[in-house]
Order: structure tokens, then C-alpha cells, then sequence
């Protein structure tokens, strides 16, 4: 019974694979005799190993050798012809062994078969792969546009921006170490304005054909980006460093000349503007001598050497040197201190005496400022003032002045003693904005000083940006009784139609005019006629910067009333000044 379902058992192992009945599988023992046949092999042979056949590789007594020690092993043999793989397994007990033989052609059949599965499989995977990746991989590039696009491209000019610049730039100088370099900075200046009269698109449009101009005048090995703004920024690479105003910098002015008479004309008129505002350029440029130098710190230089042209009109190029960056450097300083001195009382007002030139009586005096460091010690204002004008911090300082001036006029008021006016300086940044006059109005109501003891001095500039504006504030001064002098008269544009123009009370002639002109024929008669027309138009005339008796009697001599200069007397403290001047007044 039990011999039965062995059998039966057995049997279904042999019928498990058989390779189409190509192949035989058999159960034997440990000596090879069989113990269960499949149906289809009708031979009579009783032992697997001894049915003549020939062993390929090992003799018969290695195989059987092998065959007893190893539970699993397969062998090659020959038989009526053919080869045959033959492979055992022990199964449950030691003696019994199950032997599948197959013959080598079916088996190899067997494996091709199973081959092309396999190969078909893979080339199908790989198909899907290689579609996943070109699917993976347009997507990616999709995306690196834009992140590239993002991040390396201006939005408005479509050309570099500063990103790209600064790794490009970066490039280029690293590869050609023999080159020579600079960086150039160029500023579309008063741009705003352009944005406000034609729109934002045709002021974007502007921006873009102004990138393109650049880049066509750029030749390999040089690169441009817009930075801010209209704000430009350029690595060019030169031969000799005069070439770069007289073949970069002057080619791009022509152009934009052309520029201004062609394109800006139709921008007016597709705007509806009845005008052709002119695209005005100023450009910094840094000589690269360190090429492993930040990026950003060439740019930064030649940003300081375009920065310091301020509203020059005929200069629009600076060249950046250590002297400049002494200057930012000296500037830097200022300004980190300049808010604390004021509060600290470090800035304080120095008197300059005028005297009338007729009757050699004291006039009045001018208020300067001076700053009074506690480690540098006395400034002069030639060192903050103009810095002032930049950032604006001088409508501190002059209301600081006025302030000072007024006590100083109440104080003498209170004392009983003569009074004289004072002059103030008015720097030409309040004109946009004429809270000053309010301000004015304030103190010498608070202080109970009288108008008229106030002179304001005010420059010509103050008068560039808005002749009208001026023009008003200076009227409005005068009903309220301030006296408004002209300062500086004869440098800079000075012309005679201001003192047609403008309802001044005194006219100042400046120091290096007096010092210049008087000193010829001609001189003497343009300095003269100016004075009489002066006189003529009821101005009263100063004259500043007086060191010489010389100087006092010519300008005496043609009716000049008031004198201020060296010759009289410095700027000096309050203290001083009473000591000196008012004590003797006459
Ligand atoms: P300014 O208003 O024209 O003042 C006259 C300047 O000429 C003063 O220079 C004065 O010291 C100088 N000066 C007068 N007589 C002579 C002379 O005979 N020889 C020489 N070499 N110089 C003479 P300072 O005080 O250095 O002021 C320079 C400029 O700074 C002033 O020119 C004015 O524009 C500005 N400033 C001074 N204080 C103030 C202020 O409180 N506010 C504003 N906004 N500007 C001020
Ligand atoms: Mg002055
Ligand atoms: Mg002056």
C-alpha cells in the first residue's frame, strides 16, 4: 500500500516537466537502479548508469562517485547518437533520487525559447524606459527653460541679467588671463521721467532697443547685461585704454544721438506727446587690474566712478582711481556719523562780517556752518556740504543754521544791541519742497526775530530744475519780508536774464569772479557794468571773497556797496564775532 502511493507520487514528480516528452525523468536509488519508469521509455535496462551510454567530460566512475557523495548535480553523456544533460536531486529519503534526462538540442531549444521571452521582455522594458526618459527628459528640459529663463534672463530687454552677467563675466576672465578687461556702467539718467510721460511699455521698450544697441557694439569676449532700472552694465574687453571713450563709449553716444532724433520722435508721437525727450547717458568705468577681483566689486567701482558725475553736463565719463574710492571711502564716514553730530551739537555756526564798502560800517554777517569733530576737529563745510546736498541730510544743517542764527538774533535783541542781519544759507534742495518757507516763518515768529534781519542766500542752481517754482518761493519770502540774495553770482551758467527774471534783493558777486575779472581791463568793465545794471534793477551788490585793499578800492569805485572777504575778517565763533566786530561797530 504504502509502495503504491510512493509510486503514484513519484510519478507526478516525473510528469512535472518533461520538455514536450522529449525528456525522461526517473527515480532511482543510491546505486542507479531504477525504482520507478515513466511509461514512455520501454526499455528493459535495470540500472540508470548501465545503458552503454558514453559520459562527456568524466568517466563513468567519477560520475557515479559524485553522483553518491552530492545530493543534487547534473552530467553530460552520449547515447545511440545524441547528447543528453542529465540532472539529480536526492528527494525525501537518502536512496531515492529523481534523474531527469534531457536530450541537449531540446534543452538548448528549451533555453532559446525561454531567451526570446526573456529578450522580448527586456527590449520591451527598455522601450518603455527609453520612452520615460525622452518623456522624463523634455519635460526637465521644459522646466530648466524656464528656471533658466527665471533666473538668467532680464524680463524686460530678453537679455542677460545681472545673474548671467556676473558668472559669464566670471568666465571670461578666467579664460583669458592675457586679456585686459573693464567693467563699464552706464545709467539712462532721469529715466523716471521718460517712465511717467510715455508709459511704462514704451519706456520698457526703450530699455530693450537701448540693450540692443549695447550688445551690437560688443564684440566676442565682452558682455552686457542690464543691472536695475536703466541701469547698464558691460565687461569690455580693450586693447589700449584710450580706445574704450573713443571706440565704445563715444560710438554708443553717437548712436544714441541718432537714437534720440529717430526713434524717441516716434515714441513721442505714438504716445500722443507733443515732445522728444532725449535719452542722456553717464557712464563709470573701472580698469580691471586684479582679475580674480569679485564681480561685484568691479561693478561697484565703476558704479562709484559714474556716481560721482553727478549733474555734470558736458562730462559724461568717469574713470575709477584709489583718489575716488579715498573720497567714498571719506564720504562713508560722514555719513555714519552726520545724524548723531547733529543731535550732539557738533555742527555749529561761524560768523563772517560785511562791511559797507562806503562808509566802512559793519553790514551784517554770513552764517557758515562748521563741524566741530570731537577727534578730527574743525571741518569745513567744502567737506560735508556738498555730501549734504547728495543725501539730502543739508535741510538739517541749514534748518540747524537758521535755528542758530535766530537765537543769536534774539539774543542780541534782548541785549539791547544794534542789530545787523544775518545771512543763511539756503541750499537749492528745498525748492522741492517748500515746507521751508513754513519753517522759516516758525522760528523767527518763535525766536520774535523781524524778517528782515534774515537774509537768505540762494544760489542760482536752486533755479535749474523749476525756474517757476523758484521764481514763486522767492516772491513769497519777500512779502513776508525776508531779504533774498542771489549767492554766487558769475560761476557756473550765471546769466544776465536771471537778473531780469528773478526779484532778489542783493546780488552776491562770487570770490573767484571778483578774483579772476578785476584783475584786466576787460574784466574790470564787465565786473562794473554788472554792478551799476544791479544797482539799476535795485539790488543791493555784495561782493565776497575781498582779500585785498586793491580789490575793496576798484570795487568800491564802481559803486559796489557791501564787501565781505578775509580782508575784513574770517568766519569766526559767535563769541568772537561779538568780541570783534559788533563791540566796535560804529
Ligand atoms: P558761500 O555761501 O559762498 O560762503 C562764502 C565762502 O567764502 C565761505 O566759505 C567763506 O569762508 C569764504 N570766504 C569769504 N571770504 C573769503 C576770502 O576772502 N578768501 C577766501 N579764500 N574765502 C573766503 P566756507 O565757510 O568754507 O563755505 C563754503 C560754502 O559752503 C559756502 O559758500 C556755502 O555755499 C556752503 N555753506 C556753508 N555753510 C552752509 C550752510 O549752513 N548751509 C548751506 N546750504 N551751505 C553752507
Ligand atoms: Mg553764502
Ligand atoms: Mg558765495
Amino acid at each position: 500500500m504504502g509502495a503504491q502511493v510512493y509510486a503514484d507520487t513519484y510519478l507526478k514528480i516525473l510528469s512535472f516537466n518533461n520538455y514536450n516528452k522529449q525528456g525522461f525523468s526517473y527515480i532511482i536509488d543510491g546505486n542507479g537502479d531504477f525504482l520507478v519508469k515513466p511509461g514512455r521509455d520501454k526499455s528493459k535496462d535495470l540500472n540508470f548508469f548501465n545503458r552503454g551510454m558514453k559520459f562527456i567530460g568524466k568517466s563513468k566512475e567519477e560520475i557515479i562517485g559524485q553522483f553518491r557523495e552530492e545530493n543534487y548535480g547534473t552530467f553530460l553523456f552520449k547515447q545511440n547518437g545524441q547528447r543528453y544533460a542529465a540532472c539529480y536531486a536526492i528527494i525525501d529519503n537518502p536512496d531515492r533520487y529523481v534523474m531527469t534526462v534531457v536530450p541537449l538540442s531540446v534543452m538548448m531549444l528549451h533555453i532559446n525559447k525561454l531567451l526570446s521571452g526573456l529578450i522580448l521582455i527586456v527590449v520591451t522594458i527598455s522601450v518603455l524606459l527609453l520612452f520615460l526618459l525622452y518623456y522624463n527628459n523634455k519635460l526637465l528640459g521644459r522646466h530648466e527653460k524656464i528656471v533658466y529663463e527665471i533666473a538668467f534672463v532680464d524680463k524686460i530687454t530678453g537679455g542677460n541679467n545681472r545673474n548671467c552677467f556676473g558668472i559669464k563675466a566670471r568666465e571670461f576672465l578666467d579664460k583669458n588671463p592675457d586679456k585686459k578687461y573693464a567693467m563699464i556702467c552706464v545709467e539712462i539718467t532721469k529715466f523716471r521721467a521718460l517712465n511717467e510721460l510715455y508709459g511704462v511699455e514704451n519706456a520698457n521698450k526703450i530699455l530693450m532697443d537701448f540693450y540692443n544697441l549695447l550688445n551690437n557694439n560688443l564684440q566676442d569676449g565682452s558682455i552686457c547685461a542690464r543691472d536695475h532700472a536703466s541701469t547698464f552694465v558691460i565687461l569690455y574687453q580693450y586693447d589700449r585704454e584710450d580706445f574704450i571713450a573713443k571706440y565704445f563709449i563715444d560710438k554708443i553716444l553717437d548712436e544714441i544721438e541718432l537714437y534720440n532724433k529717430t526713434s524717441m520722435q516716434l515714441t513721442s508721437k505714438t504716445s500722443g506727446m507733443a515732445l522728444g525727450s532725449k535719452l542722456n547717458l553717464i557712464f563709470g568705468v573701472y580698469l580691471i587690474n586684479e582679475k580674480d577681483e569679485p564681480v561685484e566689486q568691479m561693478y561697484e567701482r565703476a558704479n562709484i566712478a559714474k556716481r560721482t558725475i553727478g549733474n555734470e553736463v558736458y562730462n559724461v565719463c568717469k574713470f575709477y582711481d584709489d583718489n575716488l574710492r579715498a573720497k567714498i571711502l571719506q564720504e562713508k564716514a560722514i555719513e555714519d556719523e552726520m545724524v548723531y553730530a547733529l543731535a550732539d551739537r557738533q555742527f555749529c555756526m561761524y560768523l563772517q562780517p560785511k562791511f559797507n564798502l562806503q562808509t566802512g560800517e559793519l553790514a551784517g554777517a554770513e552764517a557758515l556752518a562748521r563741524w566741530i569733530h570731537p577727534v578730527k576737529g574743525l571741518i569745513p563745510p567744502m567737506y560735508f556740504i556738498p555730501l549734504f546736498e547728495k543725501n539730502g541730510f543739508v535741510r538739517e544743517v541749514d534748518k540747524y543754521i537758521w535755528k542758530l542764527a535766530c537765537e543769536f538774533l534774539a539774543e542780541r535783541k534782548r541785549e539791547g544791541a544794534k542789530l545787523f542781519p544775518i545771512s543763511v544759507n539756503v541750499s537749492r534742495i528745498h525748492m522741492d519742497d517748500d515746507k521751508f518757507i513754513d519753517e522759516l516763518i516758525l522760528l523767527t515768529r518763535k525766536y520774535g526775530v523781524d524778517t528782515k534781519y534774515l537774509e537768505l542766500e540762494l544760489t542760482e542752481s536752486a533755479c535749474f530744475n523749476n525756474e517757476k517754482r523758484f521764481k514763486e518761493a522767492v516772491q513769497t519770502l519777500k512779502e513776508l519780508g525776508f531779504v533774498v540774495s542771489m549767492d554766487d553770482f558769475g560761476t557756473g551758467y550765471s546769466s544776465l536774464n536771471m537778473l531780469r527774471n528773478l526779484p532778489m534783493d542783493v546780488l552776491k558777486l562770487d570770490r573767484g569772479f571778483i578774483k579772476d575779472t578785476i584783475k584786466d581791463t576787460k574784466g574790470q568793465i564787465v565786473t562794473k557794468s554788472i554792478i551799476e545794471m544791479a544797482n539799476k534793477l535795485n539790488m543791493t551788490t555784495v561782493a565776497e571773497g575781498i582779500e585785498t585793499e586793491e580789490q575793496a578800492e576798484f570795487l568800491r569805485s564802481i559803486g559796489c556797496q557791501i564787501a565781505q572777504g578775509f580782508l575784513y575778517g574770517k568766519p569766526t565763533e559767535t563769541k568772537e564775532f561779538i568780541e570783534i566786530f559788533m563791540k566796535n561797530a560804529r
